[in-house]
């Protein structure tokens, strides 16, 4: 999908874009089932791309094994990628990450991560599209 493409205006173009579950999480803030995606495993080289709009989010080689059952990631592939805001859900205060391009949901980030950020950006593989390269 180009970067260029024009990013949908309405739920309804949303809806004929993205599978039911990709517009699940991405429109509606859900979350895949852990140990689902099929991403949780990749280990080859290459970028993660937003599954709404085709923006680089995470590259390979900040992706780590969490354990979690959720892909999960040291640091976006660039701070400009994703957009954070508080999210004081019923399961407490955590921190949403969304791309920052089509404002879609792709999970959350957590102080709890590995050195040398610290952090574990815990997000869909539903949300994720992989693009095996450079
Ligand atoms: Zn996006």
């Amino acid at each position: 999908m180009s970067e260029q493409e024009r990013l949908p205006e309405t739920e309804a173009e949303w809806r004929e874009r993205l599978t039911d579950d990709e517009y699940h999480i991405l429109r509606e803030a859900g979350t895949e089932p852990r140990n689902t995606s099929d991403l949780l495993h990749v280990e080859a080289d290459g970028t993660f791309r937003c599954a709404g709009c085709g923006q680089e989010l995470f590259e390979s080689d900040a992706k780590f094994e969490s354990g979690t059952g959720w892909p999960s990631f040291l640091e976006p592939a660039a701070e400009a990628a994703v957009d954070t805001q508080p999210d004081d859900g019923l399961l407490g205060a955590r921190t949403e990450v969304l791309c920052r391009n089509c404002g879609g949901h792709l999970g959350h980030v957590f102080d709890d991560g590995p050195q040398p950020t610290g952090l574990r950006y815990c997000i869909n593989g539903l949300a994720l599209d992989f693009d095996p390269g450079e």
